[in-house]
């Protein structure tokens, strides 16, 4: 971005003019920016009204996106991420949502397995209102769900989730093709979530 070229100059300015109004004018934002491969920006305007966990949850999951090394790459990978069954979407939002949602049971003392239930139950709650999607609003409860079955079918390594790595070289686009049938099967099934005892599972549906 601060490169001397006509390009940088115009997206200096483009991002300058965007937050002078948001500085001035006031907005409802949480956001993180990816400027360049190299720069980001999060802004959060925090209502007073917020609870100190909603406002650590919203800074946490803007965070986790600054720490996406890869967004902005382009290539295969934004051409792969612009298709209709595309992975990008749910994959960037829900382990925003799974690390957030992982970091602020830490910080709250609970114990250790209580955000993978947490997880769970927002998933559940968004498949009942908005029906099996994942590519609307709900991505990141919907998101965070199939990551989590993606977990748990031996496709992907928690770590690389809790450390952003999964986010260093595409891979949610280049090493999980979204045309696969392993990937068909968690963009299908990342809402068999039963409740059983008062915490949420998936179903052996999804499992098997
Ligand atoms: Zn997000």
């Amino acid at each position: 971005m601060g490169k001397n070229s006509e390009e940088a100059y115009w997206g200096r300015q483009e991002a300058l003019s965007e937050y002078r109004t948001w500085l001035e004018g006031g907005a409802d934002v949480a956001s993180m920016r990816g400027v360049c491969p190299e720069t980001r920006v999060v802004l959060v305007a925090a209502p007073p009204e917020w609870t100190l966990s909603a406002f650590r949850y919203t800074l946490l999951h803007e965070f986790y996106h600054a720490f996406q090394q890869d967004l902005e790459t382009e290539g295969l990978c934004r051409q792969r991420s612009e298709m209709p069954n595309k992975n990008t979407v749910w994959m960037v939002e829900g382990a925003a949502h799974y690390q957030a949602t992982w970091v602020l049971k830490e910080l709250q003392g609970d114990t250790s397995s209580n955000y993978i239930d947490e997880i769970l139950l927002e998933a559940y709650n968004g498949s009942q209102e908005n029906g099996p999607i994942i590519y609307d609003n709900a991505t990141p409860l919907a998101g965070a769900a199939a990551l989590r079955l993606m977990i748990q079918r031996g496709l992907l390594a928690e770590q690389a989730v809790f450390d952003a790595s999964l986010f260093h070289s595409c891979d949610r686009e280049l090493v999980y093709n979204s045309d696969d049938a392993d990937m068909t099967f968690i963009r299908n099934s990342w809402h068999l979530i039963t409740k059983t005892d008062g915490s949420y599972k998936f179903s052996s549906q999804a499992l098997q």
